[in-house]
C-alpha cells in the first residue's frame, strides 16, 4: 500500500514551473474570483459572500479554472486538479484518431496561479494534462497520480522526479508541518487524498471500438478527506475528518462504483465535483463509444453517493463532449435535486466550511 506522507512548507513552495525556477521572486498573482458560492441552502448565498473576503482559517474553497482544472484550497494548503490551461482553438490527442478541438478559455493561464503545493492528476489524457503544460512544469513539482501516470511521467527523457503513484483505495497525506511546544495536543492541518474507483472505458465486448479503447488511460477518482492530526483522538491514526470532497474523474457509471459508499460506511460525502460530458470518441461525427458520463449518469451518481452538493465540471470545453450542462441540468429537476448543485462558472468559487473536532 502506498501511504506517503508528503509534509508542506507553504513558505517556501516547490515552484510549479520550469520558468519560475530562475525567475525573481514577484508578488504572488492573485485569482481573478469573480464571485463566491456558498451551501445552497444558506438563504445569504452569494449576494453576502464578496468575492475574496476574508475568510475563516477552516473554510475551504473550491475555484473553477476551466474542463477538469480546479483550485481547492484549505488552510492555505493548495491543490491544482487536471492542469489543462490551452484556449479556444487549440487541440489535443486523445489516442489513435482521437483529437479534440478547446472551446473555451480557461479563466486563468498557469503563470497566474497563486504557489500551490501538489497536483492531483485523475488520468493521463491530454484534456487533463496537456503537452504545453507537461513542457512548462517543473519536473521537481508534485504530482500525485494513477501508476499507469506515474509510469508515463517518470519514463520520459526528462522525467518528473516527485510523482506519487495511489491506486483505488491507496492514500497520500498532505499536511502542514506539526507545531511544537503546545503541550502536543495542537491540531495539524491535513488533506488525506484516497485514490477512488473509475473506469474510463465502458465494460462489455467491444470488439469494434477496441483500437480506440486501447487509447483510453485508467483513472482514478479521488477523496480527499480535509481534517486535523489530532495527537489526542482516540482513532487509530489520529486523523479527525472535518469536510469530504469526491471528486469522479473521467468515470462511466460503472458498477465498480457501488465500492465507493461501500468503503466509506455510512460516512458522508459533504461536495462532490463530477466529471460530465458525455465524452464521445472518436467524435462527433462519427459518435461510436461515450467513456466519460452524461447527465443522466451524473444524476445517478449523485444517488449512488449522496453528496451533499454537487458540482459539474468537465462539460463543455471539448468539441467530443456531447452532453453538456443544460443535459444535467435537466436531469437534476426532473429528480427533484436541484437544491443540492452549485454550478460554478470559470473564475467562479464555492465556499464551505470544515467541521472541526468531529471525533
Ligand atoms: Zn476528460
Amino acid at each position: 500500500m502506498s501511504q506517503a506522507n508528503i509534509i508542506l512548507n507553504p513558505q517556501s513552495r516547490i515552484p510549479l514551473l520550469k520558468s519560475q525556477l530562475s525567475a525573481p521572486p514577484g508578488p504572488e498573482p492573485q485569482l481573478p474570483i469573480s464571485k463566491s458560492h456558498t451551501h445552497p441552502s444558506n438563504s445569504k448565498n452569494e449576494a453576502s459572500t464578496s468575492p475574496g473576503s476574508s475568510r475563516s482559517p477552516n473554510d475551504g474553497s473550491v475555484y473553477f479554472i476551466g474542463n477538469a482544472t480546479t483550485l481547492i484550497e484549505w488552510h492555505n494548503i493548495r491543490l491544482l486538479t487536471d492542469p489543462n490551461f490551452l484556449h479556444a482553438g487549440d487541440h489535443v490527442h486523445l489516442g489513435p484518431g482521437v483529437t479534440a478541438e478547446r472551446l473555451h478559455n480557461p479563466i486563468v493561464d498557469m503563470d497566474g496561479l497563486p504557489a500551490i503545493d501538489s497536483i492531483l492528476l485523475s488520468h493521463y489524457h491530454e484534456d487533463h494534462f496537456d503537452r504545453a503544460v507537461e513542457d512548462s512544469l517543473n519536473r521537481q513539482f508534485p504530482i500525485i497520480t494513477t501508476p499507469h501516470a506515474k509510469k508515463c511521467l517518470s519514463t520520459k527523457t526528462d522525467p518528473f522526479t516527485s510523482v506519487y503513484a495511489v491506486d483505488f483505495f491507496q492514500n497520500v497525506t498532505l499536511a502542514l508541518p506539526a507545531t511544537t511546544g503546545d503541550k502536543g495536543n495542537k491540531k495539524t492541518p491535513k488533506i488525506k487524498v484516497t485514490g477512488m474507483p473509475g473506469k474510463h472505458v465502458p465494460p462489455g465486448p467491444l470488439s469494434i471500438a477496441n483500437d480506440l479503447l486501447k487509447a483510453v488511460p485508467p483513472t482514478n477518482g479521488w477523496l480527499l478527506e480535509l481534517g486535523y492530526e489530532n495527537p489526542s483522538s482516540g482513532t487509530e491514526d489520529k486523523f479527525e475528518p472535518g469536510y469530504r470532497v469526491y471528486i469522479s474523474g473521467d468515470t462511466l457509471f460503472v458498477d465498480e462504483l457501488k465500492q465507493i459508499p461501500e468503503w466509506l460506511r455510512g460516512e458522508k460525502i459533504d461536495l462532490m465535483l463530477v466529471h460530465l460530458g458525455g465524452t464521445t470518441i472518436p467524435g462527433p461525427k462519427a459518435p461510436l463509444v461515450m467513456v466519460t458520463m452524461d447527465g443522466r449518469q451524473g444524476v445517478q451518481l449523485m444517488r449512488l453517493v449522496e453528496p451533499d452538493v454537487t458540482i459539474p465540471i468537465h462539460f463543455d470545453d471539448y468539441s467530443v463532449f456531447l452532453s453538456g450542462l443544460e443535459d444535467f441540468r435537466k436531469e437534476v429537476e426532473a429528480a427533484g435535486l436541484g437544491g443540492k448543485v452549485v454550478y460554478l462558472d470559470r473564475g467562479e468559487e464555492y465556499r464551505f466550511a470544515v467541521r472541526e473536532g468531529e471525533a
